[in-house]
C-alpha cells in the first residue's frame, strides 16, 4: 500500500517544530496575561455567514480562500480562516457586549485555501489578542505594545519593523475612495482582472493586491493623508505619540491596508526581511464596525493576529525538555519495585523514563541515547537492601542511594 500523506499545505508538528510552536504560544500567553488578556477558545468551525458577512464579500479570504462545506444537516459551515470574527460572534452570543472591556487572547489553527509555499500554508496557526470596548487611541497603542513585548520576549523584535497607517474614519474613507477610483479608473487597462472587480466593489482592497502589475500602479496611487478628517488625523497622531511613550519604534507606511473589510483607523504590521515574500509576522488594526455586523450594538475593538509558523522560523531555537532520569530494573521483582520508584520521581516533578528491555549494557546505551542525566539501577541485591545504584551519566561516577532518599537526591537543581 502507498503510505498515506498529509493534505497539501498542512503539516505535522513534531520534535523541534513542536517545541518552537509551543514556545511561541506559551510566551505569548504569558505576556498577554501581564497586559490583562484572558484566553478564549472559540470553535474552529462556524456558520459560513460569521465570516462572509464580517470579512467582506470582496476580500481574498472570502472570495478564494475559505474552506466551506455543507454539513450532513444541510448547514453552510466554514473552517475559521481567522480568529477575530469568531471572538466577536462569541462576545455577542454570550451576552458580553454589556460587560466591556473584554480583553481576549487566543491561539489555534486557521484554514485558508492558498497556494502553499514557505510561510504560507492551508492549515496554519495564529496567536492573537482583541481589546473590545475602548475607542481611545490608548487602546490601539497598548495592543501594539503587547505585540511588541511578545516579539521582544521571543527575542525576534530586532528582526522586525512596525509599519503603521491609518484608514481614517468613514468620512475620510469616502473622500479617499473617490480619489482612488479616479486614479485606478484612469489606469484600468493595467489592472489585474481581480482588481478591476475590486474597482467596482471595493477600491481600497486594490491596495492589498499581490499582483505584480497592480503593485506597480499602487506605488503611485494617492495616499489617505490629505483625505483625513481633523478628528481622524488627531486619532492617528495620538496613537503615534502614545507608541513613543510605550517605547515602540515604528515607521509610517501609507500603503498598509488590511485585507479584511472591517477595519478603520489604525492598521499595522510587524514585518521582517528574513522570510522572503512572506514577511508579515503580526498584523492588525481597529475594527469599529465588526461587533455590530455580528448582531451586537455598535462596539469598538482593536486587535492583531500573528502567524505562529512565521514566528517559529525567526526563533533562534526553543527550550529543550529537561534531561530525564532513566530507571533501569534488572529482573522481574526489580521491575515491579521500579514502578513505585519511577512514579515517586514523577510525582516530584522529575522527568523519568523506564528502560524496558535488554541487558544492563543495552539499557545504559539507551539511557545515554535519550540524553538522561542519571541512571537509577535496581538489581535484586539492591532491592533486598532497600537501595539503588545511581550513576551520574555526565561524570560517570556511581553511588549507592537509599530508596527513601532517592527523590531528594535526584531533584533538579534550582
Ligand atoms: P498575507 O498578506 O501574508 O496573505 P494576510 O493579510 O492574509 O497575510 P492576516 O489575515 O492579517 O494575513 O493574518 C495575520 C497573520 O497570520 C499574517 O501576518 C501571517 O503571519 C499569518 N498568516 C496568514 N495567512 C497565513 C498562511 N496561509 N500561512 C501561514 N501564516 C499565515
Ligand atoms: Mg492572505
Amino acid at each position: 500500500m502507498t503510505p498515506l500523506q498529509p493534505i497539501r499545505g498542512t503539516g505535522d508538528l513534531i520534535g523541534e517544530d513542536s517545541r518552537r510552536h509551543r514556545h511561541v504560544v506559551e510566551t505569548a500567553r504569558r505576556i498577554a496575561a501581564t497586559y490583562g488578556f484572558d484566553e478564549w477558545a472559540t470553535p474552529i468551525f462556524e456558520s459560513t455567514s460569521v465570516f462572509s458577512r464580517s470579512l467582506g464579500e470582496t476580500s481574498d479570504v472570502v472570495t478564494k480562500e475559505m474552506y466551506s462545506f455543507t454539513d450532513r444537516g444541510g448547514d453552510p459551515i466554514t473552517l475559521r480562516p481567522e480568529g477575530t470574527a469568531g471572538v466577536c460572534r462569541a462576545l455577542v452570543s454570550n451576552g458580553l457586549t454589556q460587560s466591556l472591556p473584554q480583553k481576549v487572547f487566543y491561539a489555534g489553527p486557521m484554514f485558508r485555501y492558498e497556494r502553499p509555499q514557505k510561510g504560507r500554508y492551508r492549515q496554519f496557526h495564529q496567536i492573537g489578542i482583541e481589546l473590545i470596548g475602548p475607542a481611545e487611541p490608548l487602546a490601539d497603542a497598548e495592543v501594539i505594545a503587547c505585540g511588541w513585548s511578545i516579539l521582544r520576549a521571543l527575542d525576534i523584535a530586532a528582526d522586525t519593523v512596525l509599519e503603521i497607517n491609518t484608514l481614517g474614519d468613514r468620512e475620510s474613507r469616502a473622500g479617499y475612495r473617490a480619489a482612488l477610483v479616479a486614479y485606478f479608473a484612469d489606469h484600468a487597462g493595467m489592472l489585474s482582472a481581480d482588481s478591476r472587480v475590486r474597482l467596482e466593489r471595493n477600491p481600497l482592497r486594490i491596495l492589498d493586491s499581490k499582483d505584480e502589475g497592480d503593485r506597480r500602479l499602487i506605488a503611485h496611487a494617492p495616499v489617505i493623508g490629505e483625505h483625513l478628517t481633523e478628528s481622524a488625523r488627531r486619532f492617528y497622531d495620538d496613537v503615534r505619540r502614545l507608541l513613543d511613550r510605550f517605547g515602540v519604534p515604528y515607521r509610517d507606511n501609507p500603503r498598509i491596508v488590511r485585507g479584511l473589510d472591517y477595519y478603520d483607523h489604525t492598521a499595522f504590521e510587524f514585518v521582517t526581511t528574513a522570510l522572503g515574500a512572506q514577511g508579515t509576522v503580526l498584523a492588525g488594526g481597529r475594527y469599529n464596525g465588526l461587533v455590530e455586523e455580528m448582531g451586537g450594538p455598535p462596539t469598538p475593538g482593536v486587535g492583531w493576529a500573528a502567524g505562529i509558523e512565521r514566528l517559529s522560523m525567526l526563533l533562534a531555537g526553543a527550550p529543550e525538555p529537561a534531561a530525564p532520569v532513566a530507571v533501569i530494573p534488572l529482573g522481574e521483582a526489580a521491575e515491579s519495585e521500579a514502578i513505585a520508584v519511577i512514579e515517586a520521581l514523577r510525582g516530584a516533578g522529575i522527568r523519568a523514563e523506564m528502560a524496558y528491555r535488554g541487558n544492563l549494557k543495552r539499557r545504559m546505551e539507551r539511557a545515554n541515547k535519550i540524553g538522561a542525566r542519571a541512571a537509577v539501577i535496581l538489581g535484586e541485591d539492591e532491592l533486598a537492601r532497600g537501595v539503588a545504584q545511581v550513576k551520574d551519566l555526565a561524570s560517570g561516577s556511581q553511588r549507592e542511594c537509599s530508596l527513601d532518599a532517592l527523590v531528594a537526591s535526584l531533584a533538579e537543581p534550582g
